[in-house]
């Protein structure tokens, strides 16, 4: 078994996971990629580096999501760091057309998910001996600047990204004694697949999410990354329950 801290990266075969997934390995963390897409995320695991790993699995599925977080521990003997960055796009659609399947899964991925996840790695941590700090181990959940905000058509998402926040803010507190961190980071509009289909599908404009933008562009992955690190590290050793805006001025804006 290996000295290094560990992390669980969800949905870290793409886009804000990826480069997670990287910027954790760079700053000396092993990481275990989680992903529905198996084979990508064991190719993605193998480009990181030997110590790395990766594992299928769907967030929302219960036995899943047990059998793989104590697959790593049996492999790793402990976890230090969870990254809840499973997500989807929604359907994107008038509250009278939305389809009530969509809006569940859309809840699912972002909500049930991270819930289950945490549940798993939350019952291991606490079983760790603390460090310098007192602290036994980081949660970092994505929100969205629509987590603050209503976007037209985009309720389910909307919902769900608002309720990562109540969660992170709820699970900080019951853990925080115990030494485990909880926070959030709320990125604007990042690069990605998922904002690539939105595009594509016609739900947002690139150019006016520019323009809106008081950065005025989209962000690279790297620079969620860097900040999901950051929170996941001691440097952020007393800090819980809190919420971080990386959206190049969006919510300064109002
Ligand atoms: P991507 O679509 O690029 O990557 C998301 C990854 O999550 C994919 O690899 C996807 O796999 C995986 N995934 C989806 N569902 C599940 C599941 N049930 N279990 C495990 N893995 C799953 O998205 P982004 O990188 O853009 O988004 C990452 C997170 O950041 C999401 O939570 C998103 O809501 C949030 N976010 C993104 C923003 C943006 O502008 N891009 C802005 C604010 C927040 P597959 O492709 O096989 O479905």
């Amino acid at each position: 078994m290996s000295s290094s801290p560990l992390a669980i990266v969800t949905g870290a075969a793409e886009g804000i996971g990826w480069a997670t997934a990287q910027q954790l390995a760079q700053a000396g963390w092993t990481v275990a990629l989680f992903d529905m897409n198996g084979p990508r995320v064991a190719e993605r695991a193998r480009a990181l580096g030997a110590q790395h790993s990766g594992w299928a699995c769907d967030v929302t599925n219960a036995d899943e999501v047990k059998a793989r977080v104590s697959d790593v521990v049996a492999q790793h003997g402990r976890i230090d760091g969870l990254v809840n960055n499973a997500g989807i796009a929604d359907q994107t659609a008038p509250t009278l057309q939305q389809d009530i399947q969509a809006f569940d899964q859309v809840l699912a991925v972002h909500l049930r998910g991270a819930f289950l996840m945490s549940q798993q790695v939350i019952a291991q941590m606490v079983q760790q001996p603390r460090d310098a700090h007192g602290n036994r181990g980081a949660l970092v959940n994505i929100g969205s600047i629509a987590s603050f905000g209503g976007i037209p058509g985009r309720n389910a998402y909307c919902a769900a990204k608002a309720g990562v926040l109540g969660m992170t803010r709820a699970l900080a507190s019951e853990w925080a004694r115990q030494g485990i961190r909880v926070n959030a980071v709320a990125p604007g509009y990042v690069k990605t697949a998922l904002v690539a289909s939105l595009v594509d599908r016609g739900a947002i404009d690139a150019q006016a999410i520019a323009r809106r933008t008081p950065m005025g562009r989209m962000a690279a992955p790297k620079e969620i990354a860097q900040v999901i690190a950051f929170l996941a590290s001691p440097m952020a050793s007393y800090i819980t329950g809190a919420v971080l805006p990386v959206d190049g001025g969006w919510t300064a804006l109002g």
